[in-house]
């Protein structure tokens, strides 16, 4: 009786084994929960290494706008052919090519500038929405939300 118990247990556990057998590969986890947490600076959950997420009350001005997201830029990179990207964007743009996506000259990440200051503050002064909607209807400056949603 209890030989039949014992060697009945091993077969179970494996027949066990068995249906939980196939493993969700790396990408289906990643797919199923991103671990992401909710950024600091723009209120919203994105990667590290995505653009800050916004949302503007206002059109943005043509010239304030990134022609690979076609958002506002973030954290604004110059081209020596003279056009502004998103510095994640471009940098990802970049990867796999090595031409401006504007007007194709050639272009390399290393020859790329920071645009002047008043680039920064237009940036700084479009309006946005508070993220946390749901409890706050404030809108402000895009450059002070960060100050906002820290004094939350
Ligand atoms: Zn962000
Ligand atoms: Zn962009
Ligand atoms: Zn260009
Ligand atoms: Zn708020």
């Amino acid at each position: 009786m209890s030989i039949q118990e014992e060697s009945a247990q091993p077969d179970g556990a494996a027949a066990m084994a068995g249906a939980s057998a196939p493993p969700l590969s790396p990408s289906d986890y990643g797919l199923a929960s991103p671990p992401l947490d909710l950024c600091a600076a723009c209120g919203h959950c994105h990667q590290l290494e995505e653009n800050h997420e916004y949302l503007y009350r206002d059109e943005v001005d043509d010239d304030l706008v990134c022609h690979i997201c076609l958002q506002a830029l973030i954290r604004p990179l110059d081209t020596p052919c003279g056009h502004t990207y998103c510095q994640e964007c471009l940098t990802s743009f970049l990867l796999e090519s090595d031409f401006c996506p504007v007007c194709r000259a050639p272009l390399m990440l290393q020859s790329c500038r920071k645009p002047s200051l008043l680039v920064h503050k237009l940036l700084d002064k479009l309006t946005v929405a508070c993220p946390f909607s749901d409890h706050c209807a404030v809108t402000l400056a895009r450059g002070e939300l960060e100050d906002h949603i820290k004094s939350r």
